[in-house]
């Protein structure tokens, strides 16, 4: 999708964000950086949400301490992938707690190399948890990292495999046509 697109139809998940495990970090709604407001109201909106991101699960939608785990992964992961989009080095405390998660998943997961798909996949006690650290791994894996961005406006995080000059939003729909908005309104005030 280009900056200058007219397309009205909202782009899936998938190529929005480029990657199922930021398709998961992308799980808050609200506009700005604040992450208080969570795009599902229960894990199984969660795990479709997770699914039309490009998660492959075979995992129960999680509930109670489960979800609450999982969130705490989420804004840990968020932190450090934050933190490499914008050429900063992750802070220790949110770098060890993914290590920990990812390190405790591979223990649990089975390997299959040579295997189509995934070279590790999630244990039976994993649960969506084990699912989303391993496609984590998978996105730190994947060399696309150079070309991970953060939304300008709101905490999005997305892969820019555009040329040019580079994408500044999440996608047009949610964030470009608002901060465009804003601009015009800005530069109407200034010039009033
Ligand atoms: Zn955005």
């Amino acid at each position: 999708m280009t900056e200058t697109g007219t397309n009205t139809t909202p782009p899936d998940a998938v190529t929005e964000a480029g990657h199922p495990a930021l398709a998961f970090l992308n799980t808050v709604s609200d506009d700005g950086k604040s992450r208080t407001a969570d795009t599902f109201d229960i894990g199984e909106t969660l795990l479709d949400q997770l699914r039309a991101g490009g998660l492959t699960t075979h995992s129960d939608a999680p509930v109670g301490v489960q979800l609450h785990a999982i969130l705490e992964l989420r804004e840990a992961a968020y932190s450090v992938f934050s933190a490499i989009a914008a050429g900063r080095r992750p802070s220790r405390e949110d770098r060890l707690m993914l290590e920990s998660a990812i390190k405790s998943a591979i223990a649990d997961a089975s390997f299959s190399p040579g295997a189509a798909g995934p070279l590790f996949r999630p244990g039976p006690l994993g649960g969506l948890y084990d699912d989303l650290v391993l496609a984590i791994l998978d996105l730190l894996q994947s060399g696309d990292l150079s070309r991970l961005r953060e939304c300008r406006r709101c905490t999005h995080l997305f892969i820019d495999r555009g040329r040019g000059p580079g994408r500044r939003w999440c996608s047009m729909t949610r964030c470009g046509n608002r901060a465009k908005a804003q601009g015009f309104r800005d530069r109407r005030r200034a010039s009033a």
